[in-house]
C-alpha cells in the first residue's frame, strides 16, 4: 500500500516535471522567433531628480507575445542567458536605444536625457564587447555622454579585471556606468572602489520597505553615505509613494525611479511625459 503511494507520487513528480520542461522547451523555441518576428520592443521609464526634472529614462525589454501576451522579462531573460540568445537580443537593445538616443538629441525636451540600458554578464564578458558598444554608438549618432550602461554586481564577481578594463575602455570616450540593485548583491568594498562607476541603485527591495523597516532604511541611508563618500551619484529605484521619496531625500537622495513618478511604458507615451513635464515648467 504504501509502496503503491510512493511509486504514485513519483510518476506524479515525473509528469510534472515532464510537463515543466515541455513549458520551458516551448518558450525557448518561441524566444528563437522573438526577435526575427519583432515582438519585442522597449518601454522607457522616467527618471527624475530632486525638483521633479526628467533626467533620463531606463529602457527596460517586453516581448510581445503573440498568444501569450506580455512576457515579462523575470520570465525571458534567465532563459535568453540560457540560451545564448541573449547575445543578439542584447544587441538589438542596444542599438535600438542608441538610434532613440540619437533621436531625441534633435528634439529639445528629451535633448539633456541619458538612456540607461540594462546589460547581462555574456553580454560584457565577450572579447569585442568593447568595439561592439563604440560601433553601435558610431553607425547610429548618439552621444556616448547620454549612455549608461547598467551592471550588476553578480556580473561582476567573475572576472572583475577583464570588466574593469572594458568599462575604463568605454568610460574614456564618455560612456557611463551604474550598479544596478545594489545591495542584494556581494560587492566587497575593496572592489567596488576600483569600479569605474558613476552611479549606484538603491535596489528595490530596500526603497519598498524603508518606511516600514529600519534595517531596510539604515541600508538605504547607508548606501546613499557610501556613494557620497566614492564620489558616486546615488539613485533610488522602485519608489512608488511620496512618502518613500521624502524619505529618501532626507537621507541625502536626490535622485528617483519608480511607479510615483512614472511607470515604464511605450515611446509615444514616454515622448507625451516629456512634452507634459516641459509644458508643466
Ligand atoms: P531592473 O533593471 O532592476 O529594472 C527595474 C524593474 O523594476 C523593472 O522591471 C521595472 O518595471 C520595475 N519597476 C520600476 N519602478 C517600479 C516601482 O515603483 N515598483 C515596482 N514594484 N517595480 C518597479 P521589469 O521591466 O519587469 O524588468 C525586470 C528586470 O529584467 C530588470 O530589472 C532587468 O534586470 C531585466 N531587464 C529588463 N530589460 C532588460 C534588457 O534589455 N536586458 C537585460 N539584460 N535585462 C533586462
Ligand atoms: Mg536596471
Ligand atoms: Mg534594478
Ligand atoms: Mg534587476
Amino acid at each position: 500500500q504504501a509502496k503503491d503511494a510512493g511509486r504514485n507520487a513519483l510518476r506524479f513528480f515525473d509528469a510534472e516535471m515532464a510537463s515543466a520542461v515541455r513549458a520551458r522547451m516551448a518558450l525557448e523555441k518561441d524566444l528563437r522567433e522573438a526577435l526575427p518576428q519583432g515582438q519585442l520592443t522597449l518601454h522607457y521609464q522616467l527618471q527624475v531628480d530632486g525638483a521633479g526634472r526628467a533626467t533620463g529614462a531606463e529602457v527596460l525589454l517586453r516581448w510581445q507575445h503573440p498568444q501569450r501576451g506580455m512576457v515579462s522579462p523575470a520570465a525571458f531573460i534567465p532563459l535568453a542567458e540560457k540560451t545564448g540568445l541573449i547575445l543578439p537580443i542584447g544587441q538589438w537593445v542596444l542599438h535600438a536605444a542608441c538610434v532613440q538616443l540619437a533621436a531625441w538629441a534633435g528634439q529639445p525636451e528629451t535633448a539633456q536625457l541619458t538612456l540607461a540600458v540594462n546589460l547581462s554578464a555574456q553580454q560584457l564578458r565577450q572579447a569585442d564587447f568593447v568595439a561592439q558598444v563604440l560601433q553601435v554608438l558610431d553607425e547610429t549618432g548618439a552621444n556616448p555622454q547620454r549612455l549608461k550602461l547598467e551592471l550588476t554586481e553578480s556580473m561582476l564577481v567573475s572576472n572583475v579585471e577583464d570588466a574593469i578594463e572594458k568599462m575604463q575602455a568605454l568610460k574614456a570616450r564618455g560612456v557611463r556606468f551604474a550598479l544596478d540593485d545594489f545591495g542584494t548583491g556581494y560587492s566587497s568594498l575593496a572592489y567596488l572602489r576600483r569600479l569605474p562607476l558613476d552611479q549606484l541603485k538603491i535596489d528595490q527591495s530596500f526603497v519598498r520597505d524603508v518606511l516600514g523597516d529600519p534595517s531596510a532604511a539604515a541600508l538605504a541611508q547607508s548606501i546613499v553615505a557610501l556613494a557620497q563618500t566614492m564620489g558616486l551619484g546615488v539613485i533610488a529605484e522602485g519608489v512608488e509613494t511620496a512618502e518613500q521619496r521624502e524619505f529618501l531625500a532626507r537621507v541625502g537622495c536626490h535622485a528617483y525611479q519608480g511607479y510615483h513618478f512614472g511607470r515604464p511604458v511605450p515611446l509615444a507615451e514616454f515622448e507625451a511625459q516629456m512634452q507634459a513635464l516641459r509644458a508643466a515648467g
